[in-house]
């Protein structure tokens, strides 16, 4: 899924870790639970508008891609205390899509990438993804699943309100 719901989650991770276990087990499962969470948020991105090469053709996509994407720097601010969660729930996205293919980039003669590839840790995500949401419609190019990552986002908004009041 996108920035901003990874956001979200890893910041309601780090709080409720923090809030039910002391120290070093606050931090240490916000790290894990945040990192495992990336895992299981990416296998439901099936149910939303996620389409694995960009569309930068496409108005819609170019819109929602970078709505959600400053959307998710934006909320990096008011919840940067919760860096911990926020980082390693990102952790696999920075790793994957900023490193490894950056790499792939260069590396390769003419430049392309291939998007239907997954990389090191969304391979895993592939897998959990196929074995156990197989029977989950797959809505990655339907555009009108924005509106599935949006209801989360507000749920997981709302939650976090209620948990930081
Ligand atoms: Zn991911």
């Amino acid at each position: 899924m996108n920035l901003i719901t990874h956001v979200l989650i890893g910041v309601f991770i780090q709080i409720l870790c923090f809030m039910f276990f002391t120290f070093p087990f606050n931090f240490l499962l916000t790290v894990i639970i945040a990192f495992l969470s990336h895992f299981i948020v990416d296998a439901f991105s099936k149910i939303t508008y996620h389409t694995p090469e960009p569309h930068w053709d496409d108005k819609f996509w170019v819109f929602w891609n970078i709505s959600v994407r400053v959307v998710g720097y934006i909320a990096i601010i008011p919840f940067f205390f919760y860096y911990l969660g926020i980082i390693f729930a990102n952790l696999p996205d920075i790793w994957d899509w900023t490193i490894v293919r950056r790499i792939q980039r260069r590396r390769n003669t003419n430049g392309k990438i291939d998007y239907h590839h997954n990389n090191f840790f969304h391979r895993f995500v592939d897998k959990i993804r196929e074995k156990t949401l197989f029977w989950l419609p797959t809505w990655i190019y339907v555009k009108k699943a924005v509106l599935v990552e949006i209801m989360i986002d507000i749920v997981l908004f709302i939650g976090l309100i209620f948990l930081m009041v």
